[in-house]
């Protein structure tokens, strides 16, 4: 790898993840990230094209990217989606992970695991069906299980998210760290953000995650801190004698950006060195233009050499200060 390419920031922060969002298409509504109607989507032909991804992929490896997570929108609403996952995993990176509802992932869990993801983080707010209906709009609750199961069943490294919402599913945070008891998932409780493509739902976030560890000590007086692996997102916990790890991600609260060793990429090629910030640069744009290997990397140097220190000031320097109020489907979390 060419040392003058290697993606640094402003901050010295050495950057080897990307997060590429494949579509905003989904098949689920979650209400903490989309309006139930009336959400228009990017047209098709804006949409990065695998042939695209495959070239952005390959330019940011040898800039040291590492790692890399597909998410969405839903990724397996996107046709060709498992071919599109063998050729990246067959790219060497070191870990390529992916972020899914689980609806329509029961029947390719081994394939997954066939070609090589390293780990999968299933999005499951609730064990409940009528609460996950509630929440999702979507009356599936039993494909996400099934897939779940397959999942562990596999031996693919699993990870729950689960955004806690005053009010929807606060009675879930006991049962869904249960599932560590027995399982060897990671189950991870995210801060809600804003990204639901209106804007906050609430004046002040009801549950931060002081209010969220505080609630699994009620029932869980023994949890205990472990330590949390590199560029973690998520403070990490443990009840002695059960098989898997509780999480709590910040998401809102933004502790953990000191640490930030990411980029987004959105659906329509969009480059974000913050989740909070606007967008800095259309990549797509630059390779439909015809841009060399080379002007794509310089302008990626560029961008990563104004970045945010943060998650606060990335958002204070959005577009005239305007508050977050797009669709997570847009970004991909
Ligand atoms: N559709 C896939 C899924 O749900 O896993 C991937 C995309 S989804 C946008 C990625 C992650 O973002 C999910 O774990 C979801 O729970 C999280 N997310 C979406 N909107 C959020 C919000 N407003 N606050 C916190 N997390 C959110
Ligand atoms: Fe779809 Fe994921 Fe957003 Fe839910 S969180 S609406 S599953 S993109």
């Amino acid at each position: 790898m060419d040392d003058q390419a290697t993606l640094y920031d402003n901050h010295g922060r050495r950057i080897n993840y990307v997060r590429l969002a494949v579509t905003d298409r989904c098949n689920l509504r979650c209400f903490y990230c989309m309006p139930e109607e009336g959400i228009k989507y990017v047209a098709r032909e804006d949409l990065l094209t695998y042939e695209e991804m495959e070239r952005l992929l390959r330019l940011l490896q040898g800039m040291g990217i590492t790692k890399v997570r597909i998410t969405g929108g839903e990724p397996f609403v996107r046709r060709n989606m498992i071919e599109f996952l063998r050729t990246i995993c067959g790219m060497g990176f070191e870990k390529v992970n992916i972020t899914t509802n689980g609806t329509l992932t029961h029947d390719v869990v081994p394939e997954l695991k066939a070609m090589g993801i390293s780990s999968v983080n299933l999005s499951l707010d609730s064990l409940d069906a009528g609460r996950f209906y509630e929440i999702t709009r979507r009356d599936v609750f039993p494909k996400v299980m099934e897939t779940f199961h397959a999942l562990i069943d596999q031996g693919i490294n699993t990870k729950i998210n689960a955004v806690v919402m005053d009010g929807k599913n606060i009675d879930d945070l006991i049962p869904m760290a249960e599932l560590t008891r027995d399982h060897p998932v990671d189950v991870r409780f995210i801060e809600e953000m804003p990204f639901n493509g209106e804007g906050s739902h609430y004046p002040v976030l009801e549950w931060n995650h002081r209010r969220i560890v505080e609630h699994l000590r009620g029932a869980f007086p023994d949890l205990e801190k472990v330590p949390d692996p590199p560029n973690s997102t998520s403070m990490n916990y443990r009840v002695p004698g059960f098989l898997g790890k509780i999480g709590i991600i910040a998401a809102y609260s933004r502790t953990f950006c000191g640490t930030c060793n990411r980029i987004r990429l959105t659906p329509k090629g969009m480059l974000k060195t913050c989740l909070y910030d606007n967008g800095v640069f259309n990549v797509r744009d630059l390779m439909r233009a015809g841009a060399s290997e080379s002007q794509i990397r310089d302008t990626f140097l560029e961008a990563l050499g104004h970045r945010a220190k943060d998650g606060w000031e990335a958002e204070r320097n959005r577009n005239g200060g305007l508050p977050v109020t797009e669709s997570m489907s847009t970004i991909g979390g």
